[in-house]
C-alpha cells in the first residue's frame, strides 16, 4: 500500500472539531486595547496580557519609530555571529537596574528562555523540581534535560521540601527548583519567599518564570521585588510581551548567569535577535513603568473593584489574588456557552479555558484586568456577566 503522506492531517483536524477542542482564532481590526474591533464587532476585551495598556502608549510607539528610522527593520543575524545593537546593551543595563540585579539578557521570547536555559542549568546527575501547574514552556524545557525530574503539588511547600530532601539524599550534583511567579490560569502567586527559604537549606538554585507577574507585582518589577528577594532568586525569566506591552523574553540575575546563557542557550545562539525598533520600544516601556506609576496603580484599583463585585455576585474566582481573575464554571460546555453568549450578545470578549489547559471540571472564563479600563467599562461588563450568568444558571 502506498503511503498518503498528509492523510493524517485531515483526520486529526476533524477529531479536534468533532470534540470541540479546536481553537477559533479571532481577528483584531485595531490595536490591542480594551475597546477593540474583533471579527467586525465592537467589543470590550477582558482577555489580554497587556495589563498596563502599554501596547498603545505613545512614548513607546515613538521610540520604535525613531529606531526604525535610524536602524532599519531587521537585525540581520543572531547576536553572537554579527553583533547586536547598542540599543540592546542599553536595554539590558536598564532592565537589570529596574530589576535590582547585576545583569540581564534580552532573549527572543519567554518561551525561548525556558527552552534554552533550563536544559543548560541541569543535566545528568542533577535534579530539576517543578510546580505541578507550571507553564507548558517550562514543562517542555524540563523535558529537554537529562536531569532527574521531580514535581510537587501546586504551591505545596511541604511537598517541595520532601522532593528536595530526596534529591539531597541521592547526592544530586545540582538542584534546580522552578516555578511560575503568577500562575496564568488561576491568577494565584507562588509563595516565593518560602520557596527561597526551602532552597537555601539545600543549596538549590531558584528559577522563577515571572512572565505574568511583571507589570503587575512589585510596582511592575515582578514577584521578586514584591517579596524583596533580590539576590536570593538565582534566575528570573520574563516576557516583555505581556505587562510591558511590547515583545521579547528576558533573563535577569548575576553577570555569570547572563554570560553562561549567552554562551550556552541554544535558543539564544540559534535564533535571530529582535528588530531594533522592538528593542527601543522595550526600553521605553521600562522607562514608562518607572516614571508613570499610575498604570500599575490603575490596574490594581480595577482588579480590586472587579473581583469584589464578581465575588459578591456569587462567582467562584478560586485563589486569584492578581489581575487574572478566573470565573470557574465547571463543565466545558457551559463555560464555552457563557463566553460565546457574552461575545455575541453583550460585546464582551473573555476567553473560555477548557481541557487540556485546566482540568475538565474546572473549565472557566479567564478575565484579565487592564489599567485602561474605566469604571464605566467595568460596570458594563459586570452587568453583562451577571445577566448571562443568571440566564445560564451559573449564579
Ligand atoms: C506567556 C508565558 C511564557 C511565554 O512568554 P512569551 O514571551 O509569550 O513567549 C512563558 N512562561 C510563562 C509562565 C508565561 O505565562
Amino acid at each position: 500500500m502506498k503511503r498518503e503522506p498528509e492523510a493524517f492531517l485531515k483526520e486529526e483536524v476533524k477529531n479536534l472539531y468533532d470534540n470541540h477542542l479546536n481553537w477559533v482564532i479571532r481577528h483584531l481590526e485595531v490595536g490591542s486595547k480594551p475597546h477593540s474591533i474583533v471579527d467586525g464587532k465592537e467589543v470590550l476585551m477582558l482577555n489580554t496580557n497587556n495589563y498596563l495598556g502599554l501596547a498603545s502608549h505613545p512614548k513607546i510607539i515613538q521610540a520604535a519609530r525613531d529606531a526604525l528610522d535610524k536602524y532599519g527593520i531587521g537585525a540581520g543575524a543572531v547576536p553572537t555571529i554579527a553583533g547586536t545593537f547598542d540599543l540592546t546593551k542599553q536595554f539590558q543595563e536598564h532592565f537589570a537596574k529596574f530589576k535590582g540585579v547585576e545583569a540581564s539578557l534580552l532573549c527572543q521570547t519567554g518561551f525561548a528562555v525556558n527552552q534554552g536555559v533550563i536544559p543548560q542549568l541541569v543535566g545528568k546527575g542533577d535534579y530539576v523540581i517543578s510546580d505541578q501547574l507550571n507553564h507548558g514552556s517550562i514543562i517542555d524545557g524540563v523535558r529537554l534535560t537529562k536531569a532527574t525530574k521531580g514535581v510537587y503539588a501546586h504551591n505545596d511547600i511541604g511537598e517541595l521540601e520532601k522532593v528536595l530532601k530526596k534529591a539531597d539524599s541521592e547526592n544530586a550534583r545540582r538542584i534546580l527548583v522552578i516555578t511560575d511567579g503568577v500562575f496564568s490560569m488561576d491568577g494565584d502567586m507562588a509563595p516565593l519567599d518560602k520557596i527561597a527559604d526551602a532552597c537555601d537549606d539545600y543549596g538549590a538554585m531558584v528559577f522563577v518564570d515571572d512572565c505574568h507577574g511583571e507589570g503587575m507585582l512589585g510596582n511592575g518589577r515582578g514577584i521578586v521585588a514584591h517579596f524583596n528577594l533580590q539576590g536570593r532568586v538565582h534566575v528570573e525569566g520574563g516576557s516583555l510581551s505581556k505587562g510591558f506591552g511590547v515583545f521579547g523574553g528576558t533573563v535577569a540575575g548575576s553577570k555569570d548567569l547572563c554570560e553562561f546563557v549567552t554562551n550556552k542557550s541554544r535558543s539564544y545562539l540559534l535564533s535571530t535577535a529582535h528588530p531594533p525598533a522592538i528593542v527601543a520600544a522595550n526600553n521605553a516601556a521600562i522607562s514608562v513603568v518607572e516614571t508613570e506609576p499610575e498604570h500599575v496603580k490603575n490596574l490594581w484599583i480595577n482588579t480590586n473593584y472587579f473581583k469584589e463585585k464578581l465575588d459578591n455576585l456569587g462567582f467562584n474566582t478560586g485563589n486569584s489574588c492578581t489581575p487574572i481573575i478566573p470565573l470557574i464554571i465547571g463543565d466545558p460546555g457551559p463555560a464555552q456557552e457563557m463566553a460565546d453568549t457574552l461575545f455575541r450578545e453583550e460585546g464582551i470578549y473573555g476567553t473560555p479555558i477548557v481541557f487540556p489547559m485546566v482540568a475538565k471540571e474546572l473549565s472557566r472564563i479567564r478575565v484579565q484586568m487592564n489599567a485602561l479600563l474605566t469604571r464605566e467599562d467595568l460596570d458594563m461588563a459586570l452587568t453583562a456577566i451577571e445577566k448571562v450568568g443568571k440566564k445560564l444558571k451559573i449564579i
